[in-house]
């Protein structure tokens, strides 16, 4: 655990949030100010800061955060209307809080990126 990391906090329920999916490696929870109907940070338990960091030890843990984002996206009715996945890598990439993250949109047609 990182000290002073938000997610990790989270991660150790010393912040409280409300977990929609929970296993040994990941963390799925909602985001305090959703953009969409839908808006579930996925994270794993791990710290990590972003996804400059991963490493080849790393590869298993991000193909497993991309299935609990189909597994949530079908839970919430999203898998045949569409939704997206999305990382915010450092700062032009919008990053704010450095514990990394996939944010899973949906529920409403999505605009253009940028
Ligand atoms: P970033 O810009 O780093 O990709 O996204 C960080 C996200 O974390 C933002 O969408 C923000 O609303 C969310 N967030 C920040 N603080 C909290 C918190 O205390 N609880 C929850 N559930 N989400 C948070
Ligand atoms: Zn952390």
């Amino acid at each position: 655990m990182a000290k002073d990391c938000l997610f990790c906090q989270i991660v150790a329920g010393e912040v409280p949030s409300d977990i929609v999916y929970q296993d040994d490696k990941v963390v799925a929870f909602k985001d305090i100010n959703p953009v969409a109907p839908v808006h579930i940070l996925i994270i794993p338990r791990k710290h990590i800061s972003d996804l400059t960091e991963i490493g080849p030890e790393d590869t298993n843990l991000i193909g497993h955060i991309h299935s609990v984002a189909i597994k949530i996206a079908k839970e919430k009715g999203l898998a045949d209307r569409g939704f997206r996945l999305v990382n915010n890598c450092k700062k032009d990439g919008g990053q704010v809080i450095y514990h990394l993250h996939f944010h899973l949109l949906g529920g409403r047609q999505l605009t253009a990126l940028g």
